[in-house]
């Protein structure tokens, strides 16, 4: 076989041909790749970009919530130091005390080192200053002269109840610099104190500090605080009014008890002189008429002569005149006796039956003559009384006497005793002509006698009954009236039990 020549391409060719295809193909296929892997890349490129853009913003965000929780934290505190300052404002009412109690340190705590207020004065139409903090003593003069000076200035804060602050006046303000200057801060706040009456003023607050800034929060708190501190001058100025005014009405009263003192003690004066000289002028009547009386009895009673009958009638009117006249001056006596407490009741553990029973004797011929029943009804628990017999008796005597005259015939008297409480109540009533309302609290007064028919007949002395209220009352009983004209009367009083 002869060796023919054979050309690589005839020895190669068809492996030749396909590794040429493949390689063609390995490289199509590996330039997709390089295409899809470029894609990928400038996708994630993208993706990275995009990660990159909101990590920057997630940071702006945390680094605002910081801000703002910073803010808040400040707006909290400065709550926290207001509720305190207000807190210990208004406990106080002394004016003086309310601007004491603003404690430098909760300003402070509000970003303010620097404080001052100051109070109008209408009189001297001058601003005055109350409170200081944080500057030093020679520092407060000229503050307050320029104060002074620019006074329309802070006028207007309180005409317009505006508060001014270095962040609401402008930045190239003259007020605003000149402010700064005089009260030697970077930043200030300045507020009304508006109470509802009596001195207005402001509250000047602020910070050499330029680092933090102010807020319109500021503002708030530093408006409300100047409220409060109105708020507290008026609860002050009212209760200084109130106070005044009840600081006058003790000094009145005051006044007017030591003025009755005087008049009770001019009172107990005259009376003591009027017992004295009832007492010793009934003394000087008694013996002349005790010798009149005598001498008209002895005429009456003589065998010596017979008397003609009109000397005898005129005899008998003398003797029945001075009889009445000494039982008007016994009574006197004895009215002036017990009131001055020179008769002490010798009181003992008395029967009131007895006593009622011994009065309806002695008054019997007089009840039968006017044909007036009188009724006793003594409770058993209200039988036993501790009281002077003789005198009690008068009481009973006296009041049913003038039952007796003031009671038209066929009437009717009761006796009543009950217990009420610790003592016995007596009441005694009559069918009589009553006694008019404005007369029943009279009629225990001396002499005092109502105008009326049977009065202008019947002759009496008005003290009858002045003398039964002083036997009573010195027996530490109570006596009073119930009466109605044309009905009738009850007169009560109440008696110790043993
Ligand atoms: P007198 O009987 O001497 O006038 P009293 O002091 O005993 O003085 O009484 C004062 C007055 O009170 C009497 O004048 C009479 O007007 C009035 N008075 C007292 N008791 C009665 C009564 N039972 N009914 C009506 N009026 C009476």
């Amino acid at each position: 076989m002869q060796n023919q020549p054979y050309s690589i391409i005839s020895v190669l060719g068809p492996i030749g041909i396909l590794s040429a295809a493949a390689l063609s193909v390995a490289l199509a296929i590996k330039s997709n790749k390089t295409k899809e892997l470029r894609a990928k890349v400038d996708n994630l490129q993208k993706t990275l970009e995009e990660m990159d853009e909101q990590a920057k913003l997630l940071v702006s965000t945390d680094m605002e919530l910081n801000n703002l929780q910073e803010e808040l934290d400040k707006k909290i505190t400065g709550l926290y130091s207001l509720q305190k300052l207000s807190r210990t404002i208004s406990t106080t009412l002394e004016e003086d005390q309310i601007f004491t109690r603003v404690e430098p340190a909760l300003l402070e705590d509000l970003g303010f080192e620097k404080s001052m207020a100051f109070l109008w004065n209408e009189k001297d139409k001058k601003f005055v200053p109350r409170l200081d903090i944080g500057y030093a003593e020679d520092e407060t003069g000229p503050i307050a002269s320029f104060v002074d000076l620019n006074k329309n200035a802070f006028l207007d804060i309180i005409k317009t109840s505006r508060t001014l602050s270095s962040i609401s006046l402008s930045q190239d303000s003259v007020t605003k610099e000149k402010i700064c200057n005089a009260f030697k801060v970077n930043s200030f706040i300045v507020a009304p104190i508006l109470p509802k009456e009596g001195n207005k003023g402001f509250f000047f607050v602020g910070t050499e500090n330029a680092e933090t800034p102010l807020t319109e929060g500021d503002e708030e708190l530093i408006t409300i605080l100047a409220n409060q501190i109105g708020q507290a001058l008026e609860n002050a100025r009212l209760f200084e009014t109130t106070w005044r005014a009840h600081q006058e009405l003790e000094n009145k009263v005051k006044e007017r008890t030591r003025e009755l003192t005087l008049a009770l003690e001019e009172v107990k004066n005259i009376s003591k002189r009027k017992t004295d000289f009832v007492s010793s002028v009934s003394h000087e009547l008694r013996t002349p008429l005790t010798s009149v009386k005598g001498y008209a009895s002895i005429l009456l009673a003589s065998k010596l002569w017979v008397l003609p009958d009109e000397v005898r009638a005129r005899l008998e009117k003398i003797n029945k005149h001075t009889d009445e006249l000494v039982q008007f001056v016994n009574d006197l006596l004895d009215i002036s006796r017990i009131e001055s407490g020179k008769v002490t009741m010798k009181q003992e553990a008395q029967d009131l039956t007895r006593i009622t029973a011994e009065v309806s004797d002695l008054l019997g011929v007089l009840l039968k003559e006017k044909k007036i029943g009188l009724s006793c009804n003594i409770a058993d628990d209200a039988k036993s009384v501790f009281v002077d017999y003789n005198q009690i008796k008068r009481v009973f005597i006296n009041i049913i006497n003038n039952a007796l005259k003031f009671t038209p015939p066929g009437g009717k008297i009761t006796i009543k005793s009950y217990k009420a409480g610790e003592q016995a109540q007596i009441d005694i009533s009559d069918t009589g002509c009553g006694i008019p309302e404005e007369a029943q609290s009279k009629i225990f007064e001396e002499f005092y006698r109502v105008d009326n028919p049977i009065n202008q007949e019947v002759k009496g002395t008005g003290l009858g009954l002045t003398l039964v209220k002083n036997i009573i009352e010195a027996h530490k009983g109570k006596i009073w009236v119930k009466s109605k004209v044309g009905t009738g009367s009850t007169f009560s009083f109440t008696l110790p039990q043993p």
